[in-house]
């Protein structure tokens, strides 16, 4: 019933050739870039070192702009994004924060989907308008629509897709084209899909944004994140604000999640497999009225998926029956493989009660059911259904 409507490596030319800066694949060393831990650089030529700034974020000039471990990451993350140049930030919230301030400025109006993870939202509200900004959220469903909301001062349009907690897809081309006829530059927030599903810059993004603590990485230990841009001029914009405001990419983090890189797209295959089989199983179950994933043919956002999608990752939603909230303790007790534990992306399959932001304007979370998320790992997918049963058993018993 649920088909893979395109396989990933239809999508990922650029995967298949990655190869780090400064290893060459023909010289004798190492295949991973060694770790270099740095704040100090030395030079053994005077001009040379007055001249150091020149190669802003483009060389090792001091520690906290950048290591070859951090320009290897990068280089890597603007070939998988197909183009553009990429920052390393300290995580995925930083990359957002850092991408809005590079684009904004005071009397500027800014449009963001209701959808946002909820870091971004908190930083429009409490960050951007703190400094004159205008915050504006809209329904991620009200598709072209939109356009009535572009004002002379629209700067940016902020989009993540699906949305989080609730999975609405965006139309992603069509919103970054109106976008762009008004002026504004598209950011938008790609962790679920990762470039290996989706290219944001493709599909006329301007700023594609992850949170490389999740697929990235894929072993829930690291913390970073990253953003590439469309322009060389963008380039300059977001590390100047990134060093501005002293934001660091750790090189042993950058080491672990360019580690992370080269098994991306199997992960990706076995997370997907393995939440098709889970969705799958769970639309037979009683005490489940939905499962929220693009990838179900009646999702709502399914035409979109299947056009502009290679693939679905691990993530998604699944809407109970109310009752099961009153017993969500027996619910999530004894799991033997599923984890309670939000950041999703390592190889480790989680389920919790989704907490969207209970703030949202205009599409508010399911209401009329319990909407729990759920996390397809690596594991055997046979033993995640076991588990599942037995959980949705033991709550179901309790009921009576
Ligand atoms: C986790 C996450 C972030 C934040 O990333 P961190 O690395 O945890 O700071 C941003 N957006 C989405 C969609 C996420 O899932």
């Amino acid at each position: 019933m649920l088909k893979r409507t395109a396989r990933i490596d239809e999508h990922s030319a650029a995967p298949a050739t990655l190869t780090a800066r400064g290893v060459d694949s023909r010289v004798r060393g190492p295949v991973n870039t060694p770790v270099q831990r740095a704040s100090t650089i030395l030079y053994d030529d005077v001009i040379e070192y007055e001249n150091r700034h020149k190669g802003f974020y483009d060389r090792v000039i001091y520690g906290l702009y950048g290591t070859e471990n951090s320009f290897a990451l990068a280089a890597d993350v603007a070939a998988l994004e197909g183009g553009g140049q990429a920052v390393i930030t300290a995580s995925g919230t930083a990359a957002i924060a850092l991408s809005l301030t590079s684009c904004l400025r005071a009397g500027d109006h800014i449009l963001v989907a209701d959808c946002v993870y909820g870091s971004t939202r908190r930083f429009c509200d409490e960050m951007l308008r703190r400094f004159g900004v205008e915050v504006e959220y809209f329904d991620p469903l009200m598709g072209t629509r939109l356009e009535s909301r572009f004002r002379p001062n629209t700067k940016a349009l902020f989009l993540e897709s699906p949305g989080s907690h609730t999975f609405e897809m965006s139309d992603v081309p069509a919103l970054a084209a109106l976008a762009r006829k008004h002026g504004a530059l598209t950011l938008m927030d790609n962790t679920w899909a990762t470039p290996l599903l989706f290219r944001p810059l493709d599909a006329g993004v301007d700023i594609s944004i992850q949170s490389a603590s999740k697929y990235f990485s894929g072993h829930s230990d690291v913390m970073l994140g990253t953003v590439t841009v469309r322009t060389a001029e963008l380039y300059e914009r977001v590390k100047d604000t990134v060093g501005r405001f002293g934001d660091h990419a750790s090189p042993d983090d950058c080491y672990l999640v360019h580690r992370g890189l080269r098994t991306l797209d199997v992960r990706l295959r076995r997370h997907e497999a393995n939440a098709l089989k889970l969705i799958e199983w769970l639309q037979t179950r009683p005490e489940v009225m939905r499962v929220l994933a693009p990838v179900v043919p009646t999702d709502p956002g399914h035409a979109i998926w299947k056009r502009d999608y290679s693939g679905m990752c691990g993530l998604f939603g699944v809407l109970l029956q109310p009752q099961y909230e009153a017993v969500r303790r027996t619910l999530f007790s004894d799991l033997r493989v599923f984890r309670i534990g939000s950041s999703w992306g390592g190889f480790e399959s989680l389920m919790v009660p989704a907490a969207p932001a209970p703030v949202r304007h205009h599409r508010p979370a399911p209401n009329d059911g319990f909407l729990i998320r759920i996390h397809a790992g690596l594991e055997d997918v046979s033993d995640m259904i076991a588990d599942l049963a037995a959980a949705l058993d033991r709550a179901r018993r309790e009921l009576g």
